[in-house]
């Protein structure tokens, strides 16, 4: 096979983890476009409400399997998106050797499946492969800093693997692989009990119940609206040529902890209140994603402000909290000094 110079005839797409936030976006897209979509989830964090839509479409596919297992598919293919695996720490970290075999033998399972079907395929990396990073804007260049032996190893160290993978693929000619590092993603369809922070300080401020800040909450994270995430993974398909480079995906606007809860409180009507909690081991301090390369190379960059994108959020959990958020009162004045310091 020839890696990187596909045409623009791509007819079916395989989304492993297409049950879960961001793949059933990704499923969501593909299938507007007229594209075929397999999506491949055994349901372990993703919902079947995610994509019980497409039941009856004629080009949506599920197949219940965990990406361990062989995978065969008997038609053609033409790109696998690899997104199965547990994202949020608490899920990961529940069964920890299970989230390290999902993302050594499932990528490998998937790498070899694009092999036989000539496919090109795009790993779901993250931005975990930094560790607790030492340099700051995270470029693709910096190797990382990662515990390797604590709780967050199984993920950390098994997407670092999952990218060895790819990248041995690609360099032996076997698999047009690419590797998008995705830094902190939110929007609606993320689970309540999710466990990240934006789903649980939404779902807390709207039960009125106290917003959970583990550590100082000095600690600073950088959040990319699901709908930008879901362009930039697209351009990673479309890419050509592929250069066999990471590319970090992500919104470079960095945000304390502390400062994001504090808009929630700006932006949902409630009476909680912070309440600081013990920092998790290993948690990294600092987290902002350079992204010159996905600039460079997929002309993407993120168009949603954090408050904007916390807005549509807020509106999405507030239905699965039963809880009517009146639109007005998402815009006080006092959002306005948020929605400005969250503009891109
Ligand atoms: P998610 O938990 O909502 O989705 C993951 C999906 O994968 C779920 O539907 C789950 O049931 C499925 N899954 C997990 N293990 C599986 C297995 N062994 N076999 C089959 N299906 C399996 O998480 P998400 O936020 O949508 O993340 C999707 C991908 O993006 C993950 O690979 C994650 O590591 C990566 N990522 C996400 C973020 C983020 O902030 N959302 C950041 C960095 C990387
Ligand atoms: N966090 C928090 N309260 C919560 C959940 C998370 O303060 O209820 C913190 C967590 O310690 C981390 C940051 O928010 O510093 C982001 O956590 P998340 O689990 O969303 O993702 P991570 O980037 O750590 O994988």
């Amino acid at each position: 096979m020839s890696i990187g110079t596909k045409s623009n005839t791509k007819k079916t797409i395989v989304v492993t983890g297409g049950a879960g936030f961001i793949g059933s976006h990704l499923c969501e897209f593909f299938l507007a476009q007229g594209y075929k979509v397999i999506c491949i989830d055994n349901y372990l964090t993703g919902s079947k409400n995610n994509i019980d839509r497409w039941k009856d479409h004629a080009k949506f596919k599920l197949i219940e399997q965990d990406i361990c297992e062989t995978i065969e598919i008997d038609e053609p293919i033409d790109c696998i998106y690899n997104l199965a695996c547990p994202a949020s720490p608490v899920h990961y970290q529940a069964d920890p050797v299970h989230t390290m075999m999902s993302n050594v033998l499932g990528t490998r399972n998937l790498l070899l499946l694009a092999e036989q079907h000539g496919a090109t395929f795009v790993q779901a990396s993250t931005s975990e492969v930094y560790g607790d990073p030492e340099q700051h804007p995270q470029l693709e260049t910096y190797w990382g800093h990662v515990n390797c032996t604590g709780p967050r190893a199984c993920y950390d160290e098994g997407k670092r693997a999952a990218e060895a993978l790819c990248f041995d693929f690609f360099r032996a000619g076997r698999v047009d692989a690419r590797v998008a590092r995705i830094f902190n993603t939110y929007g609606p369809r993320m689970q309540p009990d999710d466990g990240r922070i934006i789903s649980n300080l939404v779902m807390q401020a709207l039960k009125g119940e106290p917003l959970t800040v583990y550590g100082s909450g000095n600690q600073t994270r950088s959040f990319c609206y699901v709908s930008d995430m879901v362009r930039g993974l697209v351009a990673m398909m479309e890419m050509s040529p592929n250069r066999g480079l990471p590319i970090n995906l992500g919104n470079p606007q960095e945000f304390t902890i502390n400062e994001l809860a504090e808009l929630v409180l700006v932006l949902v009507p409630t009476t909680s209140k912070i309440l600081y909690k013990p920092l998790p081991a290993d948690d990294p301090q600092r987290r902002k994603p350079d992204i010159s390369r996905a600039r460079e190379i997929l002309k993407w960059q993120p168009r949603v402000p954090l408050a904007e994108g916390l807005l549509k959020t807020i509106g999405w959990f507030s239905q699965i909290a039963n809880r009517r958020v009146v639109p007005q009162k998402l815009k006080p004045a006092a959002a306005k000094e948020s929605l400005a310091r969250s503009a891109i």
